[in-house]
């Protein structure tokens, strides 16, 4: 599959629709880490030295169909419109825009209200996500899809609207799938994944996936209690998914029976509750107190990962290794973070919390290889998933 990039578009003085992801935190209305935001403004500086005039629809939260004040992309126009230095039309508004949105002219933005507002967005039914696309094109002549953490999702916005209009990839998703085609076409060996984060469920696939293509596999986060448990090991309050202990376990068999080194911690700081006050317990993973939580991977395990992963040509990091966002557990997630920093070959972070955390961490951007601004997206294009965002973006699927 190939996607085209914005060399395949004319874009001189055209009426583009964008499609960003601005899908950033928002605390009492502002804006706590902008990354996704700067992500995009490649594509749109772009877009305005060619004269165009841009319509943007993006996305904040999920809403379900519900117009809410705080999943308003009110201060996301503002920002952005700080972040350009020049202004960025917002009225609320997602329907009934057509006459507007023609009306623009060359270097004008308008923002369209949280797309996710309008049920027929994300609805499982084709005619309303259809319906909604149909009227959305005529916004713009072009499409271009630069929303790269919702191309896994088939929306009306990222789908179906790019069929109906000569279309192409962004600045960003381009640089996206170039960093993934790196990690799945003949990456430098050898080749280490760590994965964290709260739930095991969201991962089986990549995991099963990557096992018959990476060396090593660092499993920390609160998916790690999952394996522990099915292991027969006490794991006292921590997080746990029961019905998935057969799952880990023929995962592991099948590591051992690929020689795939499959890291898990062996101590682990433990608290008695999930707060940012709870005072922090180094524990050995064979004895966790039953009424205490894994919320942080221990120090010696943090140590040991460290070790593994700077011998990596290639390492995909997804998922915190604790509850980062507590002070007192942040530990393993800042030790990977830096491990991270120090690989000689292509480090990168899979987005979501990971890529926050490494920010809030106090981390520079450019000292990882990539950071990726797509979580789930990132983990999908390596279960070897086909992206609808990225389908309706490839060769032979302009109108
Ligand atoms: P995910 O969205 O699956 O990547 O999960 C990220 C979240 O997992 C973060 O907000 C972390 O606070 C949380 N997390 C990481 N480790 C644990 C743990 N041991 N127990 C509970 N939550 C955790």
């Amino acid at each position: 599959m190939s996607v085209k990039d914005l060399n395949d578009l004319n874009l001189n003085s055209s009426k583009v629709i964008l499609r960003c992801d601005f899908n950033v935190p928002i605390k009492n209305g502002e804006i706590v880490d902008d990354g996704r935001i700067v992500a995009s403004l490649p594509t749109i500086k772009r877009l305005l030295a060619a004269d165009c005039s841009i319509v943007i629809i993006a996305h904040l939260g999920r809403p379900k169909g519900v117009v809410s004040a705080e999943l308003s992309l009110a201060p996301v126009a503002k920002r952005l419109s700080k972040l350009l230095d020049t202004p960025v039309e917002f009225n609320g508004e997602i329907r009934g825009q057509s006459q507007d949105a023609r009306a623009l002219k060359a270097k004008q933005i308008l923002l369209l209200e949280n797309i996710r507002f309008e049920e027929a967005e994300t609805s499982k039914d084709e005619k309303l996500r259809e319906a909604l696309a149909k009227e959305l094109s005529t916004y713009g002549d072009l499409y271009i899809g630069d929303g790269f953490g919702a191309v896994h999702r088939k929306h009306a916005s990222v789908y179906e609207l790019a069929k109906l209009l000569p279309n192409a990839a962004g600045e960003l998703v381009s640089a996206e799938i170039k960093v993934l085609e790196r990690l799945t076409d003949q990456p430098a060996r050898p080749y280490g994944v760590v994965l964290g984060g709260a739930k095991v469920s969201d991962k089986i696939a990549v995991i099963s996936n990557l096992l018959n293509k990476v060396d090593l596999i660092a499993i920390g986060g609160g998916m790690v209690f999952t394996f522990l448990a099915a292991q027969g090991k006490e794991i006292g309050k921590s997080l746990v998914e029961p019905d998935l202990f057969q799952v880990v376990s023929e995962l592991l068999e099948r590591a051992q029976s690929l020689g795939v080194k499959i890291l898990l911690p062996t101590d682990i700081f433990v608290g008695p509750e999930f707060s940012d006050q709870a005072v922090a317990t180094l524990v050995s993973t064979d004895a966790i107190p039953s009424d205490q939580m894994g919320l942080d991977i221990g120090e010696k395990s943090a140590q040991e990962f460290a070790r593994e992963i700077v011998k990596c040509k290639t390492v995909f990091w997804n998922g915190p290794m604790g509850v980062f966002e507590f002070a007192n557990f942040s530990n393993g997630t800042k030790v990977i973070a830096q491990a991270l920093t120090e690989v000689s070959g292509l480090s990168v972070v899979g987005g979501g919390d990971s890529a926050s955390a490494v920010r809030q961490l106090g981390f520079k951007e450019s000292s990882f290889g990539y950071i990726s601004t797509g979580g789930g997206a990132s983990l999908e294009y390596l279960e070897g998933k086909e992206l609808p965002g990225l389908v309706a973006l490839s060769q032979g699927r302009d109108a």
